[in-house]
């Protein structure tokens, strides 16, 4: 259920990349619920297909991967199209392979760079001409607080995240002018499948790190992005709100 009025994002068009699971899908399931008209994304045509039947008649789903420039350049113009507006991007696909820095190879640095922080770059130059002309646009991008707070085996994915956040904070200065604001949600660890699957230990060992003593739930997330996306949110820019129970403050 929604904090928010059923009606606060009434004719916004958003597009919610990896909303096919977990935070995206909650993302775009909050987005809608707020009134908005959602373009959800997935790798693949099942997953595209799960979005739709999550969202019915308040939004879609499509098949992109952000390595893809066609797939981009295809899925921003059919938005703009049928749409004739784009108001709100959650940049939120992701993806991890972790390794120690001695053992990690080329590929596993390049796969998390690449999609973790030049997909947002690419999409996020196609999508911006439209709302610097249109005068409006809330773009939100999904970092971590690995981030700020590093984390062993995650070299790759945390440098994505920290330079996710770097590119917040200059897009969101050269933008400004034309009322497009830019900001970062940086989650802790959150009840997902993965988290999960996690056995007792593990969860244990992450708990005695949380100063609240227990994982976010995924709508602890999307608040934040609805809040981001709406009015309410439009003196925000360039930052980015930690959403982690309390752990960077060790
Ligand atoms: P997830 O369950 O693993 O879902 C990842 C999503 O990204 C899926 O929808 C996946 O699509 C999509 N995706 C993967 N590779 C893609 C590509 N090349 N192009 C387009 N889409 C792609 O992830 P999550 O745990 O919900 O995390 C979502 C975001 O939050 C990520 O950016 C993650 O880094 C960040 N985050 C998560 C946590 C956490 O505790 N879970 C904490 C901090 C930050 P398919 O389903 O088609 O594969």
């Amino acid at each position: 259920m929604s904090i928010f009025s059923k009606d606060i994002l009434n004719d916004r068009v958003a597009i919610v990349t990896g909303a096919s699971r977990g935070i995206g899908s909650d993302i775009a399931k909050a987005l809608s619920e707020s009134g908005a008209f959602v373009i959800g994304t997935a790798t693949t045509l099942s997953g595209a297909d799960k979005i739709k039947e999550t969202l019915q008649d308040k939004g879609e789903g499509r098949v992109l991967d952000v390595n893809d420039d066609n797939e981009i350049a295809q899925l921003i113009d059919d938005v703009k199209k049928k749409h004739d507006a784009i108001h709100i991007l959650v940049n939120n696909a992701g993806i991890t392979k972790d390794n120690l820095l001695i053992r990690m190879k080329d590929d596993e640095w390049d796969d998390v760079l690449n999609t973790n922080l030049k997909g947002p770059f690419k999409i996020c130059k196609s999508v911006i001409k439209i709302m610097m002309k249109q005068r409006y646009g809330k773009i939100i991008n999904i970092s971590s607080v690995v981030a700020i707070s590093g984390n062993p085996g995650q070299t790759n994915y945390a440098a994505s995240k920290a330079g996710m956040i770097g590119f917040t904070k200059s897009l969101a200065k050269e933008v400004a002018s034309r009322n497009i604001t830019v900001n970062c949600i940086a989650p802790g660890f959150i009840e997902t499948d993965m988290t999960d699957d996690l056995s007792d230990d593990i969860q244990s060992t992450l708990m005695s790190g949380i100063p609240l003593q227990r994982l976010g739930k995924l709508r602890e997330i999307s608040n934040s992005v609805v809040f981001l996306a709406s009015e309410g949110g439009s003196y925000v820019t360039g930052e980015t709100i930690n959403i982690n129970g309390g752990m960077l403050m060790n």
